[in-house]
């Protein structure tokens, strides 16, 4: 109520001020009054005196007290003044108001005291007879020093302070008209003052209400004038911006509705705070202001989400939701707690693969019945053949050979990529797999002239998997090495690090030029093609190995130098 409290504030700083100066001024007005008048009327009295004491002069000198009181108790009745004539001891001769013979010595009253002593005297006091408050003036009698007596004229003040209260109402109408106009003056002068800040806060109030046309008039040339006019500006650039944002707005808004893929945004209670078209036909339903859980009732994408939440970073899952598959990407916004999931169907790709899979399954189940015929046929022929003969179906042979090794090679692949797998939980010793695996090379290295070397941790532990596949990955792995190498050595190490099992097979080979190795665990994938056919490879060898790697949670990289040699190094969790 900033208006209100700045209104009163002025409103009554003002009054106040007004109220209390003219206050001030009036009394102090009052006061001046009353001294004046009071030596105003002492000075009459003084004249008064001096005027009557040739007057009383002869009642003295006869000592006629009793005429003498009886003129000054008419002279009184006339003039309403009291006279008191007292000796040069304080004995009341005569008086206007009292019998002076009833009445007490008068020398120690401060005005007849000084006149006794030759000077004027006065005093404002109650009286001692009366005991009402009277102003007294009273001068010496006779010529002589000390004097002869003293003359006193009185006066009630009572009169003085009839004229007061008279004054004194007056000064009070005055006071009370004063006060008035104060009051419509501060009143008109606050108001005055908080007008344009009522104006510009009315319009503060109008351009939150969303009209941002909204202007103030700067009325004054002061300060109020620089506030309106900035006023002004921040509302024009207040329009321009949200003008600005509306648009941008209304683009991110045509961008999330056009896009393909199901898009919504959840706030920190798991709640839909945005969601495109594509995502309300995923869910079948509209989920603006819905929980996550009413929406999406499946225990794997919650935790997904939650993964995305504790991860704070981009996470990114295939799932499947009422029979479909999607790409979830989920992205938590680190500030709001906000989340930003992208589900893109991928169904149809999913089926071409699946289809691709089965094709490949499929036509290698077919193929390997009749070229096991084929292989079976050709050696028996080869016993009754003449050389010639024998020379050609070799050529046979080996060629039907190299299909069975494609075929079989095929089919374990689409084995391994069935991920309906039995879990993997064989205690796996590597130490035993390694040895078994290099035995079956030590013949074929040692007729090339390459040494075969294995180097596995004494405390080497086991890992957990299945040693078949395990094995049938070391063995196309070692069986690269020795078929790439010409010389030198092939080294295969086991060693552990941070609960994972380390498995390196090393050769002084041909090595593999850089732009191949990211593409070497590709099916049919081979860096010299007429090499690989000469040496009986299938390009299939490697992806065999990736995926035996991934069934089990591993990795697998490969550095290589082309001339010098490739390493190829697998990590595989331990057992728990
Ligand atoms: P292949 O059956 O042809 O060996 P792989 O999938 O096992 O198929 O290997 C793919 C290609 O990677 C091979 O054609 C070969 O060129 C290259 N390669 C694999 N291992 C090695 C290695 N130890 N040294 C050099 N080249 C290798």
């Amino acid at each position: 109520m900033m208006k209100k409290t700045i209104f009163l504030k002025a409103f009554s700083g003002y009054f106040l001020l007004i109220a209390l100066l003219s206050a001030a001024i009036l009394t102090y007005a009052f006061q001046t009054i009353r001294e004046y008048s009071i030596h105003l009327m002492t000075d009459d009295l003084y004249r008064f005196t001096v005027s009557l004491r040739s007057s009383i002069a002869p009642f003295i000198a006869s000592k006629e007290r009793e005429s003498l009181n009886a003129f000054i108790t008419k002279l009184d009745a006339a003039v309403q003044t009291r006279i008191t004539i007292v000796d040069s001891q304080g004995v009341v001769l005569a008086d206007s108001k009292e019998n002076p013979r009833v009445m007490e010595n008068h020398r120690n009253r401060p005005e007849i005291a000084n006149a006794l002593e030759g000077m004027t005297g006065n005093s404002l006091r109650p009286s001692a007879t009366t005991g009402e408050k009277m102003l007294y003036v009273a001068i010496p009698l006779g010529e002589a020093n000390p004097p002869s007596g003293a003359l006193r004229a009185s006066l009630y003040v009572s009169d003085i302070n009839t004229f007061f209260s008279m004054l004194q109402n007056s000064i009070l109408h005055i006071t009370l008209l004063i006060v008035l106009l104060s009051l419509v003056l501060a009143f008109l002068f606050a108001r005055h003052l908080t007008e344009p800040i009522r104006e510009l806060s009315s319009a503060a109030r109008t351009v939150a209400g969303g009209n941002f046309n909204t202007r103030v008039i700067p009325s004054h040339s002061d300060e109020l004038r620089d506030l309106a006019t900035s006023f002004n500006y921040m509302t024009e650039r207040i329009q321009l911006l949200v003008a600005e944002l509306t648009r941008q707005k209304e683009e991110s808004r045509s961008i999330i509705t056009s896009l393909q893929a199901g898009l919504f945004v959840l706030d920190s209670q798991e709640r839909f705070l945005i969601a495109n078209d594509a995502f309300r036909s995923i869910a079948g339903a509209a989920v603006e202001g819905k929980y996550l859980w009413e929406v999406l009732r499946d225990h794997r994408l919650t935790e997904f989400f939650q993964e995305a939440r504790e991860k704070r970073k981009s996470v990114l899952r295939e799932m499947e939701f009422r029979g479909r598959s999607f790409l979830c990407s989920a992205n938590a916004l680190a500030a709001g707690g906000e989340m930003i999931v992208v589900m893109h169907d991928i169904t149809e790709l999913k089926n071409v693969e699946q289809m691709k899979k089965d094709f490949a399954s499929n036509i290698s189940h077919e193929l390997r019945t009749p070229l096991t015929a084929i292989k079976g046929f050709v050696e028996t022929m080869q016993d009754e053949a003449t050389s010639q003969q024998k020379h050609y179906l070799s050529i046979v042979a080996r060629h039907t050979e190299r299909l069975i090794h494609i075929v079989e090679d095929l089919l374990l692949l689409s084995k391994l990529e069935d991920r309906e797998q039995e879990p993997l939980s064989d205690k796996v010793s590597l130490a035993a797999l390694i040895a078994d695996s290099v035995a079956l090379f030590s013949k074929k290295a040692e007729d090339k002239g390459i040494s075969l070397v294995s180097r596995v941790a004494s405390d080497m532990p086991s890992v957990c998997g299945d040693a078949f596949k395990l094995e049938q990955a070391l063995i196309n792995l070692i069986d690269n090495a020795v078929k790439y190498s010409d010389k030198g050595s092939i080294t295969i190490t086991a060693e552990h690090k941070n609960g994972s099992a380390i498995i390196s097979v090393q050769d002084t080979g041909t090595g593999i030029p850089a732009e191949h190795l990211p593409r070497i665990f590709e099916r049919f994938y081979v860096v010299d093609k007429s090499r690989t056919r000469t040496l009986g490879g299938t390009g299939l060898g490697l992806s065999i190995v990736k995926h035996i790697v991934l069934l089990h949670n591993g990795t697998i990289k490969v550095d290589s130098i082309p001339g010098a040699g490739s390493t190829f190094t697998i990590s595989l969790p331990l057992c728990q």
